[in-house]
């Protein structure tokens, strides 16, 4: 089986032309002596709103791997897939992220139920889990209650699994499986059963996306309660120790953190857990890269800053349309935005200081940061006359991904 490393980052973005500087940021970890693989992800919903298929994605990261003499691994993920829009991905990715929300909630059929409890009746009780301080308490009606919400979701990906391996050979995938995008956080507990239906499914996951306590909206800092956070995410990481040695999971099984960019204040407790634990991870970012770009756009000035000031009046004026498929990842608060005709009186350092996330710079505005970050419908619209601009300030651009990557992320999570 092709195995993920301890380490490694979801990156990608939605135009295609940051791969390279994405990637110069993992190689400078690299020189500073930790090793993350690059998974380059882009999903479905981001595909067809910009109309970009899986194809130039493993262009992208095989251009990029070879302009810059990678050596390590890295992969091509199918992000956020099911049975309806897997098919397109399997030529071009050799990671897949099977995601189940569309089936939680939904009972599995009760003889399937019933067979589960049977199964892990032994577990009722107080549960002991090596490095969790108070036993996990574990009932005949807890049971029920995961496998009705749980069961046939993992059935699903199960199925999904399947049709990927006889496709692709089992040997040649990894797989992810992420509940992040259900209406309920999954506790400890829940993972544990969830991990047990996996395994009894067979799925050889390497990572697992649970939802955390707490919000990650897209392109903004973590809001909800941190000691919290820091408690589940340690009691994951050794739930995930646990479920591989008594249901047999791969041994490499780790957590995958979806809308991981910018997730600033959590960051700290993340890379304690991961050395405390000597746990990897998995860290999905990508989406922000193009605010990057913006703010190379602005910066850069001229008809580069107009052109950056002519998306956020369209985004502007669509904010509900652009808002919608991302409803419950973004909180604007609509009347701190902005007008349009006062961004048109900005120079580029402004622009760049109220979108770029340093949240120190009073300039620094999250409303109008969210707003263009769903936004980059607007600069798929415009076509050719983006991506012109994106190759004129390529330098400009690159840095700013670059430093973004490295500085705001990948110091702050992965290297000691
Ligand atoms: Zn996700």
């Amino acid at each position: 089986m092709k195995q993920l490393a301890r380490f490694s980052m979801g990156i990608g973005d939605r135009f295609g032309h940051q791969g390279k500087a994405q990637l110069a940021a993992l190689a400078e970890a690299k020189r500073l002596g930790c090793t993350i693989i690059p998974v380059w992800n882009k999903s479905y919903r981001e595909h067809s709103i910009i109309h970009t298929d899986p194809k130039q994605v493993r262009r992208e990261a095989d251009e990029a791997v070879a302009a810059l003499g990678w050596t390590e691994a890295y992969h091509v993920d199918a992000d956020h897939i099911s049975l309806k829009t897997v098919d397109l991905f399997l030529d071009s990715s050799d990671f897949y992220t099977l995601d189940v929300a569309d089936y939680t909630g939904k009972a599995a059929d009760e003889s399937s139920i019933g067979s589960f409890v049977s199964k892990y009746r032994p577990l009722i009780g107080n549960l002991t889990i090596p490095g969790i301080n108070t036993p996990l308490k574990i009932s005949e009606e807890s049971l029920y209650a995961v496998a009705r919400k749980y069961l046939l979701a993992v059935q699903e990906a199960g199925k999904l699994y399947r049709h990927i391996a006889a496709q692709k050979g089992a040997e040649n995938v990894i797989t992810e499986v992420s509940m992040d995008e259900t209406d309920l956080p999954q506790k400890p507990e829940d993972l544990l059963f969830i991990l047990a239906m996996i395994a009894d499914e067979k799925i050889p996951a390497q990572t697992i996306a649970p939802k955390f306590s707490g919000r990650f909206n897209k392109g903004v800092d973590y809001a909800g309660d941190l000691a919290q956070f820091e408690r589940e995410f340690n009691e994951d990481i050794l739930v995930i120790a646990y479920a591989v040695q008594e249901f047999g999971l791969p041994r490499n099984l780790k957590l995958s953190v979806h809308s991981g960019s910018d997730k600033f204040s959590i960051y700290p407790a993340i890379k304690k857990a991961l050395y405390t634990h000597n746990a990897g991870l998995h860290l999905k970012t990508a989406g922000t890269t193009w605010l990057e770009e913006l703010i190379g756009l602005a910066s850069a000035g001229g008809s580069a800053l107009a052109l950056a000031k002519q998306i956020y009046r369209e985004a502007y004026h669509r904010f509900d349309e652009l808002c919608l498929p991302y409803a419950t990842v973004i909180d604007i608060k609509r009347d701190r935005l902005p007008a349009p005709d006062t961004v048109d009186t900005w120079d580029g350092e402004t622009y760049a200081a109220s979108l770029r996330h340093v949240e120190t710079d009073p300039r620094y505005n999250p409303d109008f940061r969210q707003l263009l970050h769903v936004g980059y419908k607007v600069a798929a619209e415009l076509g050719e006359t983006y991506l012109k601009a994106l190759e004129a300030h390529e330098d400009h651009i690159g840095a700013q991904v670059k430093e973004n990557l490295l500085d705001r992320h990948i110091r702050q999570i992965f290297i000691q």
